[in-house]
């Protein structure tokens, strides 16, 4: 697809999709209610192979798309500056590194970010500890369904433990990630952004939401290892101040309508 397809895909398909939905999800696009309504999970569909949140990371088709949606995104950038009469080239290259690095440095050291960065951590750890215990539990969940003690209780067990590792995983860098998008610095300026409805509050929220699935994840896993009470309180120890912190960060997050799921 180059960039006038692009365009005209969007100008056919006006009415059928949200603008924008795709922006503040959280990109788990097999388990999402609004596919249907979305053009990036429409466009990556008619041009992949297999959806892309299943892709493996070494597969060339995943790169040669981002790449190709990399270099349609400029296009248009430079369409729209060309439009609004902004000289592009008069933004130095070198000036805007040093800009980024230093904010990056400062979101780095924000209280938030060193919390939520925790938790990327204690996870990592815990699983590569738990590991063994993990595999115990669905082997014996195996060995029961083989056996035929009560099977249906014992594949509903072993789905529900599933779906709440597939859950911690998948938020699992996530909500780092998102918090510190919510914690850069506006690019209209501060000036310009709307009070509630901005990226930063946006962002917020979408890391507040897999928070919160976390925790109810973490939950739910703790009823088949009760031996790991300590641990996994800990664990939900720093999601709790996670969110906490979004919360007093960032006190319209809660206002913030997201595109399609919110409305
Ligand atoms: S809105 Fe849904 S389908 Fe679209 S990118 Fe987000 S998760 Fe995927």
């Amino acid at each position: 697809m180059n960039k006038e397809e692009f365009q005209k895909f969007f100008d056919e398909n006006r009415e059928k999709y949200i603008p924008g939905i795709f922006n503040y999800c959280d990109r788990w696009c097999e388990r999402c209610t609004m596919a249907d309504k979305c053009s990036l999970y429409a466009i990556e569909k008619e041009e992949l192979s297999e959806p892309l949140d299943e892709m493996d990371p070494d597969n060339k088709e995943l790169w040669d798309h981002l790449g190709n949606m990399m270099t349609i995104a400029m296009e248009l950038i430079r369409d729209f500056a060309e439009e609004q009469g902004i000289d592009l080239e008069s933004i130095s290259a070198e000036e805007e590194m040093a800009e980024w690095e230093n904010a990056k440095k400062e979101i780095d050291e924000h209280p938030l970010s060193k919390q939520s960065y925790k938790y990327v951590e204690a996870c990592k750890a815990w699983f590569e500890e738990n590991r063994a215990a993990i595999d115990a539990i669905a082997a014996e969940l195996n060995q029961k369904a083989k056996l035929e003690i009560n099977p249906s209780q014992t594949h509903a067990q072993a789905k529900e433990i599933n779906d709440y590792l597939e859950v911690i995983h998948w938020y699992q860098f996530q909500i780092h990630i998102k918090i510190n998008r919510a914690l850069s610095p506006s690019l209209l300026g501060d000036d310009m952004e709307d009070p509630v409805q901005n990226d930063n509050n946006g962002s917020a929220k979408v890391a507040l939401l897999g928070t919160n699935r976390s925790i109810a994840a973490w939950y739910g896993l703790f009823k088949y290892l009760p031996n790991f009470e300590d641990e996994i309180l800990n664990i939900l120890v720093l999601l709790e101040h996670t969110k906490k912190g979004i919360a007093k960060s960032f006190p319209n997050v809660h206002k913030f309508v997201r595109p399609g799921f919110d409305e």
